[in-house]
């Protein structure tokens, strides 16, 4: 028994290492921390923004927070990082646009002796990346696939096969497979045995994707795959990455007449506020709670730790980035539905309250 506990403590400390080790010589408060953000895809990067400026300013550090701008969003990005380096920022907090077109920029930050701290997606194929701070994204997808079958079960409780899509996120963004590959380790095997049809056919992420996170683009396909498969065909489920995509792609299945007699099980994530409604009508079956404000505040956390002189914590195996293992910081992402969201938002007024307001 001594020898178990023994281990476990060993083991503990493997997956745990703390903040004790010396990384950096450390830097003054009153430093300059950039945090470069993709461009406004969902309600988290809009709340990140401010919340990084106000805490990394209560923190005594002089925050320098630039969004991508919609256009030339990857060349725009590396720009806006280029300046943050020859301004001196002492840890870049980098939301990737492109998780493939910042190696020269995290390259430069090296070399000034900056951090660079990867927030919410990986960057990939550099040596350079110090940290990754994020939810789980591959659990994200995981209780996507998941949320989806337990949807129709209850929906359609007579049904012994399942008509679905599949939708994923912008090819620029590393989590988009990450999501989606998390998913399809749930769906896969049940696709495999026949018990979910894709109709359309559509399963390779290549032909899933949407471009820039738009949901524009999502409606457009939603509403080509209805007129293409589902003329004559019930549709008992879609895959959606995100709340944002999951709201174009319900308002094309109402426009198609296909939220009758049952509304289809449509996943989201990110817990934004319009998709609040749906989930409690049943319109949208679910979302994921990714928290930003402890998303957030773990960044600034790790950046505090780094001015000390320490190294940041981590909690979780290395993400392999394409070239090295990145010290990881993960949070967990909890499922949410009609069923456990009062719960779930009960630290979260405004979201707690859009959750009342939609009780019958
Ligand atoms: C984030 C998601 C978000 C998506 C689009 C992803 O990288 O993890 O929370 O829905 O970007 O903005």
């Amino acid at each position: 028994a001594i020898a178990g506990v023994a281990l476990m403590a060993l083991s503990g400390c493997s997956a745990r290492s703390s903040s004790s080790g010396s990384d950096a010589s450390g830097f003054k408060s009153g430093s300059l921390i950039g945090v470069a953000l993709p461009d406004k895809t969902s309600e988290n990067w809009v709340l990140a923004g401010k919340l990084f400026t106000d805490g990394l300013t209560k923190a005594g550090f002089k925050p320098d927070v630039q969004y991508a701008p919609s256009n030339n969003t990857a060349s725009e990005q590396a720009s806006q990082i280029s300046t943050m380096n020859t301004k001196g920022a002492k840890v870049l907090i980098i939301g990737a646009f492109d998780g493939k077109q910042l190696g020269s920029q995290v390259k430069a930050a090296a070399a000034n002796g900056a951090k660079v701290i990867a927030y919410d997606r990986i960057i990939q194929d550099s040596k350079d990346v110090n940290y990754y701070v994020a939810y789980d994204n591959f659990k994200v997808g995981e209780l996507q696939g998941q949320a989806l079958l337990d949807g129709m079960k209850e929906r359609f409780p007579d049904a012994k096969t399942y008509n679905i899509e599949l939708f994923s996120g912008a090819q620029t963004d590393p989590n988009a497979k990450v999501f989606f590959d998390g998913a399809l380790k749930v769906l896969q095997p049940k696709i495999d045995d026949g018990t979910l049809k894709v109709v359309s056919g559509q399963t390779a992420i290549a032909q899933t994707q949407t471009t820039g996170w738009l949901a524009a683009n999502a409606q457009t396909r939603m509403d080509t795959l209805l007129a293409g498969s589902y003329s004559s065909t019930e549709l008992n489920g879609v895959l959606s990455p995100n709340d944002t995509l999951a709201r174009a792609i319900i308002q094309s299945i109402k426009s198609a007449g296909k939220n009758t007699p049952v509304m289809p099980v449509v996943t989201g994530q990110d817990s934004e506020a319009a998709s609040i409604p749906l989930i409690m009508s049943g319109e949208q079956y679910s979302t994921i709670n990714k928290d930003t404000t402890a998303l957030v505040q773990q960044a600034i956390d790790m950046v505090k730790e780094l001015a000390s002189g320490k190294k940041a914590s981590t909690n979780s195996p290395a993400t392999n980035n394409g070239s090295v293992d990145v010290p990881t910081y993960y949070l967990a992402p909890v499922l949410v539905t009609k069923t456990n969201a009062a719960e779930a938002y009960k630290n979260n007024s405004s979201l707690e309250a859009l959750v009342k307001a939609n009780t019958k």
